[in-house]
Parts: C-alpha cells; sequence; structure tokens
C-alpha cells in the first residue's frame, strides 16, 4: 500500500529540521526542496512546511516540452531528469503550489522527489526522519484520506480546477483560525 507525507500543520514549531535535513541529502547540493513559511513573525511560533505536494495530475509534469518529469509506480513525482531537462521554466510557473526551483547555472529544475530513494524502500523521507515534533510523517495513504486522525485536506480548488495532492495536509482548528489558515474546498474531517 502506498505511503504519503502527512504534514500536520499545528504541530510545526519552525525549526527548520526538515529544511537543513534536505539541504543535506546527499545528490541535493544544499539546495532545500523543502520550504517553511512563518505565519505570524514575532506573535507565534507557528509555521507551514511545504514540500512537493505530489499532485495526482501533476501540471509540472504534464507542462514540461521534453517529458523530464516522471511519475514513478507508486504515484511519487520525480525531480526533472538531468539528461532530458533543458532549463525552460515551464514547471515553475505552471506549479500551483510554486514548488519547482531552477538552477539558471545547470539548467536544470529542481524540487523534491519524496526521497524516492528511501520511501521507495520504504523508509520515510529525510524531512519526516528528523522532524523533532512528527509534523511531518510518512503514513499510510489510504488510512491517512479515508480515517484521517483529525481535519485533513488532499484537494484544492484553484478557480474551478480541483487539484487533489498525495500530500496530505492536517488542519488547524479554523473555528479560532488565529494564524491565516482558512478553510478550503476538499476538506474532510
Ligand atoms: S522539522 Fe518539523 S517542526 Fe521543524 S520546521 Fe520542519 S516541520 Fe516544522
Ligand atoms: S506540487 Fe507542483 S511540482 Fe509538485 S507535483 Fe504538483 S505541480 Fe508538480
Amino acid at each position: 500500500m502506498a505511503k504519503v507525507l502527512y504534514i500536520d500543520y499545528e504541530r510545526c514549531i519552525g525549526c527548520r529540521a526538515c529544511v537543513i535535513g534536505c539541504e543535506e541529502c546527499s545528490g541535493h547540493d544544499h539546495l532545500s526542496r523543502m520550504f517553511v513559511d512563518e505565519l505570524n513573525p514575532g506573535e507565534t511560533v507557528a509555521a507551514s512546511p511545504t514540500p512537493c505536494m505530489h499532485c495526482v495530475t501533476p501540471a509540472c509534469a504534464e507542462s514540461c516540452p521534453v517529458q523530464a518529469i516522471a511519475i514513478a509506480d507508486d504515484g511519487t513525482v520525480l525531480s526533472a531528469s538531468l539528461e532530458k531537462c533543458i532549463g525552460c521554466k515551464n514547471c515553475t510557473y505552471a506549479c500551483p503550489f510554486g514548488i519547482p526551483r531552477v538552477d539558471d547555472v545547470k539548467k536544470v529544475m529542481y524540487k523534491c522527489d519524496m526521497c524516492y530513494d528511501r520511501t521507495s524502500k520504504g523508509r520515510p523521507p529525510m524531512c519526516a526522519s528528523v522532524c523533532p515534533t512528527d509534523t511531518i510523517r510518512f503514513v499510510d495513504e489510504h488510512e491517512i484520506k479515508s480515517e484521517p486522525p483529525k481535519e485533513v485536506q488532499f484537494k484544492w480548488d484553484f478557480g474551478g480546477t480541483v487539484i487533489e495532492t498525495r500530500t496530505v495536509i492536517g488542519m488547524p482548528d479554523t473555528e479560532t483560525n488565529r494564524y491565516g489558515f482558512r478553510e478550503g474546498d476538499g476538506v474532510q474531517s
């Protein structure tokens, strides 16, 4: 059964261990594929870690003119192939989550591939391994989507275009909504 990233926003303390862990991964050239945004700096440590969302129909791959972005059998959307990528940046414009980056010197895209070298062997990705608060977990996809421990989101409505992601977000309590989180379509409790 496929496993996915489950990110519980409510647990993140903004320590950026996931960013450092990603930077230190072999082959990452000290460039993190994980991004952590502070939600209300100075008022709270609340932060939101964002890796690739691993869309079920990935716009990055669909927009690539040279088919450099492959999708693994388990649905993981891989980073662009070094041999094929021409650095055109189409994927950066197409991705609704703003995830892919292009190295302008090497002319190659890079993004999170969920540590496919590890996850394809059942091991958790580096970000999940180093997170001290269990914000990021590598969990069974079916379990987290059909029997979520709390309100989760994995469908996103971009002006009528609904995108389903394999990365699943654990939503904070939206009734208090203190840190700028919003309710969205596809929220499942
Ligand atoms: S390692 Fe965990 S707690 Fe630290 S910033 Fe990343 S997700 Fe948040
Ligand atoms: S989040 Fe962006 S980079 Fe990741 S699979 Fe979806 S479209 Fe591609």
